[in-house]
């Protein structure tokens, strides 16, 4: 196994009809970024800032980020590295933010709808990013994003900053590709048009799974609801997949169903371009790549999207890769 893993590390993932994907990892400091390069990742695919704001009394400088975001890129050379802007709010409280308290706050004021309306808390992040984006193959992406709006308003908050950047003299990159996280319902279902305005998509499962299924992610009494295999969440990222290739874009995956044993099979029946996991996932998830066939596992497709239930799904996927 050991050895499998080893001489994979530094290869592209191929699937055994040789069909490229590509598997990146999850991470929340740049001290992360050597587990991702030992670990053979070809990529970041999420990069949460939440860590630069959390333990500590007061807002990150836009140096003290510049600085984070800078050594992440430059570590990771000319592979790619997704960034997400600020995901506060919900289960992740700053205090000196002195967000109100809420009944819902997984319903509530977190991401980009703090972002939105507090820009001397996202502008500094964004300068600080485009800054950095000199140095590397940056990718930026919003979370929670609910609507097109949303979207459109953050982008233009994003070129607005370019624009001010450059009539400072500070060099900006021309290429980063700018997209969302799909992690809530409203999103995936009208995938197709937000499709002609993101560079990409990353499906944010923890939370997309929560929504989908009104299920809090971390209340155990109603945990038997939270289910990856669940038939609609499988049709809302065959959404996604679809919509970003009708458009020509790509689409990923960031939650914990990317780096599952069962889902991996079917996510890449179902034509996912890149997965995001944790670092230590991913050799075990090559290993596994090299030996599915991406056509067979299309053809599987359909069959899946009209299934009735998780165990259904389960049990077909068990028998066909056994
Ligand atoms: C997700 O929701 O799937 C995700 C990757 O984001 P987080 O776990 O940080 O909410
Ligand atoms: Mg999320």
């Amino acid at each position: 196994q050991k050895e499998i893993w080893a001489q994979l590390k530094d290869e592209p993932t191929f699937t055994s009809d040789g069909e490229q994907v590509e598997l990146v990892a999850n991470i929340g400091t740049p001290e992360d970024v050597a587990g991702v390069i030992n670990n053979g990742g070809e990529g970041v695919g999420l990069y949460r800032t939440e860590f630069l704001y959390m333990g500590k009394s007061e807002l990150p400088s836009e140096d003290e980020q510049y600085k984070a975001y800078k050594s992440v890129l430059e570590q990771m050379g000319d592979k790619p590295v997704v960034v997400r802007t600020l995901d506060v709010g919900g289960d992740k409280e700053l205090p000196y933010l002195d967000l109100p308290k809420e009944l819902n706050p997984f319903l509530g004021f977190r991401a980009i709808r703090f972002c939105l309306e507090n820009e001397h808390v996202f502008r500094p992040q964004l300068r600080a990013l485009l800054r950095a984006s000199v140095h590397g193959n940056l990718k930026i992406m919003f979370p929670m994003i609910a609507s097109l709006e949303e979207f459109r308003q953050a982008k233009a908050i994003l070129l607005d900053e370019k624009e001010n950047l450059k009539n400072e003299g500070i060099e900006v990159s021309n290429s980063i590709e700018v997209g969302i996280m799909v992690e809530i319902p409203s999103t995936a279902v009208i995938a197709k048009q937000f499709a002609k305005e993101v560079d990409f998509f990353s499906i944010g499962t923890n939370d997309l799974i929560q929504y989908t299924m009104a299920a809090d992610r971390m209340n155990e009494q109603v945990s038997y609801l939270y289910q990856p295999y669940h038939p609609a969440i499988l049709n809302l990222v065959n959404n996604v997949i679809e919509a970003a290739h009708s458009e020509g874009k790509w689409a990923g995956m960031c939650g914990e169903m990317a780096g599952d044993s069962i889902a991996i099979p079917i996510l890449i029946g179902l034509g996912l371009d890149e997965f995001s996991m944790s670092a230590t996932s991913i050799l075990p998830a090559r290993t596994q790549i090299t030996k599915l066939s991406k056509k067979e596992m299309a053809s599987y497709k359909e069959k899946l999207l009209s299934m009735a239930t998780a165990e259904d799904v389960i049990e077909f996927i068990k028998d066909k890769t056994e």
